[in-house]
């Protein structure tokens, strides 16, 4: 997308405005799928956590994506989407045997990441097969509230617990179709992914039955210049050959598969704002915006680092600012920031916008969340309108004081 295009979004919907580029989208499930082209049988389940708008599911569906869910509401959002259950992996963690047994009950793939619910679960219902969700517990990941795969993570059964797993298995007569992990976000080492990949490979000897091994995700993406990213290219010709390697050992070919959030949608997201002020205090320049932690909370919660332009003076001169938002609370997205010189009113580009950022925003200080629109084939389609007042107001009960 071109500085004008989103100049037009801005122009026609307003801001805040989520922005997010078709294109983009396209362009990542395709290299994704070409670095692992030597594998007969690929699945890429987008995480729909990371931006769960009916169109964008629409067009992963599209692309020839599955889904991986995290919530019973995400797997009758991608149903609604026009995905078919077989397409849709359900890989929740800490829910209620009754929300596992209503995804069963739609058909979608199951995956268990406890002993007590494999129990439960094997128990009740041995016909259905499920996969297992392993920590192999290699700690991969940018920072500790994204690392999902160490020793003291709640995710996954731990690697050294396979002993009871087979027992359980072995008691309930049921069956494992599927074998999965995911370390968290952020892979910074392919090496480090290769390892725990190894250690999934030893794990999944000992069941006979598996359709599909599951490498979860973590792939990182840039966030600014010279951020490092994951090596897609390299991870995809190293993981490839282990995995047919594998499947030799094994004894029959299995689907590899792999449940990228960010990878595919974040570079394709655009958060655009206003300038409401421009504050000089004693020891810095503030740039307000029509915004705060309530749309895009990235920077406060994770200290991510979202790149920030001025799409209204892009070749200006070069300033320090402290990009902050509208919230009473401290809010600040980027400090001490490079920026063209911003005047009141100017349109500021947050950059990796896609992923993690619509999906976190809230209604705090009773703001209402923006619109989303997406940029396909040269054209800006609304794909969510922005909220009002009476969103806000929808479901108050409103008592006689
Ligand atoms: C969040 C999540 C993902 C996606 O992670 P990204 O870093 O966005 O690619 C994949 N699998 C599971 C189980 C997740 O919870």
């Amino acid at each position: 997308m071109e500085v004008k295009d989103l100049l037009s979004v801005v122009h026609t919907y307003g801001s805040p405005v989520y922005v997010y580029d078709a294109n983009k989208i396209s362009a990542q499930y395709e290299r994704l799928t070409k670095a692992f082209a030597a594998v007969p049988s690929l699945r890429i389940n987008y995480a729909m956590k990371a931006l769960s708008n009916v169109s964008i599911l629409k067009l992963m569906r599209k692309l020839g994506a599955g889904l991986d869910t995290v919530s019973i509401q995400e797997v009758k959002l991608g149903l609604h989407a026009g995905f078919a259950p077989e397409q849709i992996i359900f890989t929740p963690n800490g829910v209620s045997m009754e929300e596992i047994e209503e995804a069963a009950s739609l058909g979608v793939q199951l995956n268990i990441d406890n002993l007590s619910i494999l129990e439960q679960f094997g128990s009740k219902h041995p016909q259905i097969p499920v996969c297992i969700r392993i920590n192999p517990h290699v700690m991969a990941g940018g920072n500790s509230k994204i690392s999902v795969g160490h020793i003291d993570s709640k995710f996954g059964i731990s690697i050294h617990q396979i002993p009871h797993i087979l027992r359980i298995v072995e008691n309930t007569k049921m069956h494992i179709n599927g074998i999965h992990m995911h370390t968290g976000s952020d892979i910074l080492d392919i090496d480090v992914f290769l390892y725990a990949a190894e250690i999934l490979f030893d794990a999944a000897k000992h069941f006979r039955e598996l359709k599909f091994i599951d490498f979860g995700s973590g792939f990182k993406v840039p966030y600014k210049e010279g951020d490092i990213q994951t090596d897609i290219e390299e991870l995809g010709e190293k993981l490839s050959q282990r995995f047919l390697e594998f499947c030799k050992l094994y004894g029959r070919n299995l689907t590899l598969a792999f449940e990228p959030g960010k990878f595919l949608v974040s570079e394709a997201g655009f958060f655009l704002v206003k300038v409401n002020v421009v504050k000089q205090t004693t020891s810095t320049v503030f740039a307000q915006i029509d915004s705060g932690f309530n749309h895009l909370i990235r920077p406060m919660f994770y200290g991510a680092t979202h790149f920030i332009e001025n799409i209204s003076n892009p070749e200006g001169k070069k300033r320090f600012y402290s990009v902050v938002g509208y919230i009473c609370e401290t809010d600040t997205f980027a400090s001490n920031r490079q920026i063209a010189e911003i005047s009141e009113g100017d349109i500021l580009c947050f950059r990796n916008a896609g992923a993690y950022c619509y999906t976190m925003a809230s209604n705090y200080n009773s703001r209402p969340r923006p619109a989303e629109v997406l940029w396909i084939d040269g054209q800006a389609k609304l794909i969510r309108k922005a909220e009002t007042l009476e969103d806000l107001l929808r479901n108050q009960v409103e008592i006689d004081l």
